[in-house]
Formats: C-alpha cells, structure tokens, sequence
C-alpha cells in the first residue's frame, strides 16, 4: 500500500461502470501507467476538473497490487487552445497516440515526453501549422524511439549522399532513408520519394537538436510538403502501425467554413429578395 505523485500526460481516457474511467497516464517518472478514477464522470468530481484528456499535471496515485488508483490530480496545463479548436484537437490527438505506442509500460521515457510537451505547447500557443507541427513531433518521436532515418549516405550503397543531391537521390519510405540515384534507386524496396537539400536539413536538424529547440527552426512550404509526402509513411512503416490522419478534420473544417458562407450568401439573398 502505497501513495506516490507522479508528473505527466493524460493520454487516454476509458469510461467504465456508472461515473468510473481508466486514465492512461504518460509519466516522467515511470513511463505508462493505467489508473481507475472512481467517481470522476459524477457531477460534483474534483478529478474532473483536473485530469481531462490532454491535460499536463500531478497525479497522485495509490498502488494496490498492480493496480493504480487516482487519488488527487492537479491540472498544470489543460491546453485549453488545443480542445476548442477541431483541427489542432485531431492534431494533437494523433501526436498524443503515437506517444502512447512509443512509450512503454512502466519505463521511463522523459525525452518522448518533453517532444510531446513540446509539441502540443506549440499547437496550443504559437502560430504554426498543426500538420508541420506533427511532422516535426513525429522525426523527433522517431529518432528518440530508435528509428531515425539514415540522412547522410545512401542506405545501400553507403556513398555519402549530399553531395549528389542534385543526381536524383531520394528518401525510401519503405527503407531507413536515403537512397542515391542510379541503380541503388531501383533496388530500394518499396516507394521512393523525392527529397531536397532543405528536407535532409530540416529531418537532421530535428533528429539531432537539443531537447527544447526541435521548433528552432523554419522551412519553406516546397519542404513542408516534402516532410509531408515522406515523414507520415515512413512512420507507419517503422511503426508497423497504420494510424487515421488527422487532416480529415482539416478538410472537415473547410466543408464547414463553406456551408457557413452558403447559409450567409442565402440569408444575405433572402433579404435582398424580400425588400
Ligand atoms: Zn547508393
């Protein structure tokens, strides 16, 4: 029997009986935990308040066997920027499954965690694209889980590959990176993607970076779109997983903005209809 506060992420949450939920915990101190939060659907519950989904705070959990129950939790960052927004929320969801699947049970994983912080700080506060956002969290993730992509020769052949940049060279999503031109290209398994200078700069720079900088930097938009041709495929692949893109609540989120303009340019027709 035992108390102890730990410091992290909500990242799942799971109803269960009448007002009861399974939080899944991302920890700095011991990686994923699941916890039982009794009572916390109930109207008047003060873990409610504190422990949404997403929210960053101090959790202080009972051990009762293996079991963990949420005791007290203090809401540090609830993201509140990130949940009223449908887009950056979708974003921020995936950001949030690919942590849970990276960081294993019971096993601190403090970097996984800051890139996660990281991450949804900047969706929350800065004015960048969620998709460049995930793109960025999804190298970093990546490189800090073990699977960087090889971004200085070509996979096959080992030559060194900046150089030749401009001789076809290009990024096998299905591989562990680049490939030169020529005959190597062919034997790459799987597609191969075109990459630019900028793009092999702009992945090292992330893969590479301290902690606190992976948003220290700024690509053009060619580099954006290319990170977004290669990095989601690549991560999947690595993964062995097949994750939802979270651009469908883009593309829903445009369909509304339009049904909006349509409802106004017809209320707007009504009016001069009626004069
Ligand atoms: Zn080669």
């Amino acid at each position: 029997m035992a108390y102890e506060t730990y410091t992290g992420v909500v990242a799942r949450e799971v109803d269960t009986g009448e007002a009861d939920r399974y939080l899944t915990l991302l920890t700095v101190e011991r990686g994923k935990l699941d916890c039982f939060a009794k009572g916390i659907r109930k109207q008047n519950s003060k873990l409610a308040s504190q422990s949404g989904l997403m929210t960053y705070g101090e959790y202080q959990l009972f051990q009762k066997a293996d079991r963990y129950i949420l005791t007290s939790a203090r809401a540090l960052e609830s993201f509140h920027d990130i949940r009223a927004d449908v887009v950056k929320c979708a974003y921020a969801a995936h950001i949030l499954e690919i942590t849970r699947d990276v960081v294993a049970e019971a096993q601190a994983f403090p970097e996984a965690l800051q890139a996660l912080l990281n991450s949804l700080h900047v969706l929350c506060y800065r004015d960048l694209a969620p998709e460049f956002v995930t793109r960025v969290f999804e190298i970093r993730i990546l490189s800090l889980a073990g699977f960087a992509p090889v971004l200085d020769r070509c996979t096959i052949c080992g030559t060194p590959v900046q150089a030749r940049d401009s001789l076809g060279a290009g990024f096998s999503v299905h591989g562990e990176g680049l490939v030169c031109g020529g005959p190597c290209r062919g034997q790459a398994s799987g597609r191969v993607a075109p990459i630019s200078r900028g793009a092999v700069r702009a992945m090292r720079y992330v893969a590479e970076c301290g902690a606190g900088e992976i948003f220290g930097f700024s690509v053009s938009k060619a580099v954006s779109g290319e990170l977004a041709n290669i990095v989601p495929e690549y991560l999947q692949y690595q993964l062995g997983k097949e994750y939802k893109k979270p651009g469908e609540a883009e593309r829903y989120k445009a369909f509304e903005r339009d049904m909006i303009k349509v409802m106004e340019n017809g209320r707007a027709y009504g009016r001069r209809g009626g004069q």
